[in-house]
């Protein structure tokens, strides 16, 4: 492999592909420094076309097996619009760097299938404790919130979780370098994105994660390994069909409400749950929690599935779906630039109403008209260059010229 001096390796196609698949031996991907640890995400995700290959062969798989598509397009780009970041590794290297007890070989096979296990088992219980204590299911809901399930469902991540995860590998960095910690952070995370299917029958296990049947309630958090949830009693088969989503279904594709309604929602309760302690409960305890109900809530109370639940879907006129497309196609392509230029992001991301068009919001397409000219302005002082970018506006003003004309 080549690479440069102190920087991340190169990886070869059939590696990323592997690593999608946790089957990259500790032979191929054990590295003595951060620095030289693949980017396996970033390149799977963003500029290797795996990613994309994947989503088309589900879909298409999905037609030819159910004459079906395995998604649609205002959830699909509702997910994609909640994407990922970490941070869990700055805090990492920073207990590493200043309390580490002793170091662990970062050569050796032991050390690479010891920090397999200490990725996964810590991942378990932050899910587990993330279903159970009521602010974090604030946070980890939105994950849930998808009322589909395919390879899209796998990137709708909250914002506000990656805060809080990195808390539970705190003991890891005494004694495990961050080069082998690195690695398994990104294989868990791969790992967990292809199994996020309907098409492959035997894949039962993280799909009951995301019912909302009662007996898909609190089960299968396990990420990589399924022993967890053998272990902790927290394992379910796949049984009656699963209905994807909430029990108490948000009905939104505006990405900035998936994220804050619940956090509202708690806020609201705090007030009107008399006694300190309740307080307390509303916050820590189950979303389920209420005066008198154990920890976790009463299971008679999760809404029963009759099978005809129909999915939030408001029916647009054709060319507002392919103006939500279109739209995401520019964000996508500048998400670099958009990341890079931390004012601009905000103003642009926070501002996007493409999820709004799709429900077909009173004065969505006044807003949208606003904020289109605004961004045009920021265009053309020069903060983005791609061509395709500039080619991709131009229809979109046509399409929206159309929308203006029929509203
Ligand atoms: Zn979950
Ligand atoms: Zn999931």
């Amino acid at each position: 492999m080549g690479s440069e001096a102190g920087g991340p390796r190169t990886t070869a196609p059939g590696q990323q592909l592997r690593a999608l698949f946790y089957v990259l031996p500790p032979g191929e991907s054990s590295f003595r420094t951060v620095e030289e640890v693949p980017d396996y995400v970033e390149k799977v995700r963003a500029s290797i076309p795996f990613f994309v290959a994947f989503i088309a062969l589900e879909f298409a798989v999905s037609w030819i097996q159910k004459h079906k598509l395995s998604g649609r397009i205002n959830d699909g780009i509702c997910s994609l619009s909640l994407d990922i970041l970490s941070v869990e590794l700055i805090s990492y290297i920073y207990v590493w760097n200043n309390y580490r007890l002793f170091e662990l070989p970062w050569d050796s096979p032991w050390t690479w299938y010891l920090t397999l296990l200490g990725v996964d088992f810590p991942y378990y219980w932050f899910h587990r404790i993330s279903h159970e204590v009521n602010i974090l299911w604030a946070a980890h809901q939105v994950h849930h919130s998808s009322e589909d399930y395919n390879l899209l469902t796998a990137l709708r991540q909250s914002v506000l979780q990656r805060y809080t995860s990195w808390i539970f590998n705190v003991p890891m960095p005494l004694f495990i370098p961050p080069s082998v910690f690195a690695v398994h952070l990104q294989f868990n995370l791969l790992y967990q994105f292809w199994i996020y299917t309907e098409v492959v029958t035997n894949l039962g296990h993280h799909r009951v994660h995301h019912g909302r049947n009662p007996y898909c309630i609190d089960k299968n958090y396990g990420g990589t390994l399924i022993i967890w949830d053998r272990i902790f009693g927290t394992c379910e088969a796949e049984d009656a069909k699963v209905i994807y989503g909430l029990t108490h279904p948000v009905n939104s594709f505006d990405p900035i409400m998936l994220q804050l309604c619940p956090l509202a929602h708690i806020w609201n309760t705090f007030w009107a749950t008399p006694g300190f302690c309740n307080k307390l409960s509303v916050i820590f305890k189950g979303p389920g929690w209420g005066p008198g109900k154990p920890r976790l809530g009463l299971p008679e109370e999760i809404p029963e599935i009759i099978g005809k639940e129909v999915p939030f879907n408001p029916s647009v006129l054709v060319y507002l779906n392919c103006y939500a497309v279109v739209h995401f196609a520019v964000i996508m392509d500048l998400y670099t630039e958009l990341l890079a230029t931390e004012t601009v992001s905000n103003l642009y991301e926070t501002a996007s109403h493409a999820n709004k068009l799709l429900i077909s919001r009173p004065k969505a397409g006044i807003l949208e008209i606003i904020r289109c000219l605004v961004f045009m302005d920021v265009y053309k002082l020069g903060y983005f260059r791609s061509q395709f970018s500039s080619l991709v506006l131009n229809i979109k003003y046509f399409v929206l010229y159309l929308y203006c004309t029929s509203v």
